[in-house]
């Protein structure tokens, strides 16, 4: 049932509302900012930080916006003389204990402190007395450290791991003064979802161990995308710094940090996504490679040419059915587009294998995490290549090549070597033609005849199709490593050149 609508007032302002709405919610909709440390949409209203409070027409004091609901004719202010002394003290209040220490504080540049301070703070302290002093720098998971002394007590991180990941391993313990946030008894802060806890901590008291000390905020530039660890699709915003010079050599994303979509992933990322960015700076293929019947380096235009011609070759001499093509999900909706143009309207290719390893299926749970680590499955079967089309599996792949049955092998990120294990060097010696395309060189990538470097996700924009259907676009974040180019593209250059050779045989 739609909740009725009221009128009210805001800062003398005439406003709507649904009936019932906290006035927090209600005035971030007009675009009036309150300062708040312990409300959050997902995890309640406990209404203990105290700094929400707002002036209400007609309440004797203050009043917790958290939990005060619009009605009818109610009259609230945030701005004015009595809101603003209600709000500087509860601050107040808060930076008592606090540290201050800023100048080597990570959460600098993005702080609830900080920034409510600038804002609606701006008061002369009157404490004089020694500030309570409690436990740093302590490591309480794989991916979080806390320092007690920064905490405001808010209590997020610990209704976070009650409500969403139901693991419960933070608590408040102590009493008054002496309160503090701590691990529960023999616990350790390693759920799956565990690196959320230091988003939702306003201050700097959960740091993130990988991000901290590498780089100032306010030096990253941010640029939305979407994860490509799972089928889910996480929305994602890649945190890249381009101006400063790196202590870590070579690592060119900063952080990844969730975007809030309702539909997705809500605010939360898991883990997995969150710290799996490093993967796009190890390992990667960079330049265009020939590596049998001798090693050398090639220009892409050579590689093409070389490729398309020995293509066109067996083609003629063999047909398209000793022809196989690998291919994982993680193609964007636009490579799928090439690949099915080259592969199916150019090639005539019948045999297509795009079922992950089974060495490669993860972990699925309620929360977000899909079984499948692939972006892209579902952008593959709206045209048309689902299990139907995928008439290769991965033993008849094996049986296939051991007989002769297959000329050429074109793999594109699935990597079929490390899988073999042992047998891959002798498997992949069995076709006259082996390609291996994609971000990665993997083992794979060690035995093909062509190596085609292509660009991940963060170096191109494109969309992809997560497992509900829902089409989602995605940002260049870096610039392409090397020579790679996106997949699409890879595609296009081989079927206009294999479509040139045909009609100039016609
Ligand atoms: S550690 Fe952060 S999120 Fe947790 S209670 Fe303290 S301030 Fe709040
Ligand atoms: S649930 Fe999937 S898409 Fe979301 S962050 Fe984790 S790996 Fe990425």
């Amino acid at each position: 049932m739609t909740a009725k609508r009221v009128t009210f007032k805001l800062n003398g302002v005439t406003l709507e509302a649904p009936e019932g709405q906290l006035v927090i919610e209600a005035a971030k909709a007009a675009g009036v900012e309150i300062p708040h440390y312990c409300y959050h949409p997902a995890l309640g209203n406990p209404g203990n930080c105290r700094l929400c409070v707002v002036e209400v027409a007609g309440a004797p004091k203050p009043m917790v916006s958290c939990r005060t609901q619009v009605r009818e004719g109610l009259e609230v202010y945030t701005d004015s003389e009595p809101a603003r002394r209600a709000q500087a003290s509860s601050l107040e209040l808060h930076l008592v204990n606090h540290p201050l220490d800023c100048p080597v504080c990570d959460q600098s540049g993005e702080c609830g402190l900080q920034d409510y301070y600038m804002k609606f703070g701006r008061y002369d302290s009157q404490v004089r007395e020694a500030k309570e002093h409690k436990r740093k720098r302590l490591e309480i998971g794989p991916h979080v450290m806390l320092d007690q002394e920064r905490c405001v007590l808010c209590t997020r991180c610990t209704r976070f791991t009650e409500k969403i990941t139901k693991t419960s391993e933070l608590g408040i313990f102590g009493r008054g003064h002496k309160e503090f946030v701590d691990l529960a008894p023999g616990q350790r802060l390693d759920n799956a979802y565990s690196g959320n806890t230091v988003d939702l901590c306003p201050v700097g008291a959960l740091t993130d161990k990988d991000f901290r000390f590498k780089v100032r905020v306010w030096y990253l530039d941010q640029t939305p995308s979407i994860c490509a660890d799972c089928s889910r699709g996480c929305n994602v915003s890649l945190h890249t710094n381009t101006k400063r010079p790196w202590h870590d050599e070579g690592r060119r994303l900063a952080r990844v940090k969730p975007r809030h979509n309702p539909e997705v992933n809500q605010w939360w990322l898991c883990d997995e996504g969150r710290y799996g960015f490093k993967k796009f700076d190890e390992d990667r293929l960079g330049r265009v490679m020939r590596l049998i019947p001798y090693r050398r380096e090639l220009a892409w235009e050579t590689a093409l040419d070389e490729l398309a011609s020995e293509l066109r070759r067996e083609l003629e001499a063999l047909g398209p059915e000793g022809l196989a093509v690998v291919a994982s999900g993680a193609l964007s909706n636009e490579d799928w587009a090439a690949f099915k143009a080259f592969f199916v309207d150019a090639l005539g290719c019948k045999r297509f294998l795009f079922a992950p390893q089974p060495d490669q299926l993860g972990i699925e749970d309620d929360l977000l995490r899909r079984k499948e680590k692939v972006p892209n499955l579902e952008g593959g079967k709206a045209l048309g290549f689902g299990s139907a089309v995928a008439s290769l599996s991965w033993e008849r792949l094996e049986a296939d090549l051991e007989a002769g049955k297959i000329w050429g092998l074109y793999l594109i990120e699935r990597d079929a070597a490390r899988f073999w294990g042992a047998k891959a060097s002798a498997l992949l010696s069995k076709p006259r033609l082996v390609v291996w395309q994609g971000p990665w060189k993997g083992r794979t990538g060690e035995l093909a005849h062509f190596r085609l470097p292509a660009t991940a996700h963060i170096e191109e924009d494109g969309h992809f199709t997560n497992f509900e259907g829902r089409i989602q676009a995605y940002q260049k974040a870096l610039e392409p490593l090397g020579q790679a180019r996106p997949d699409w593209s890879i595609f296009e250059g081989l079927r206009q050149r294999l479509g040139a050779a045909q009609k100039a045989a016609r």
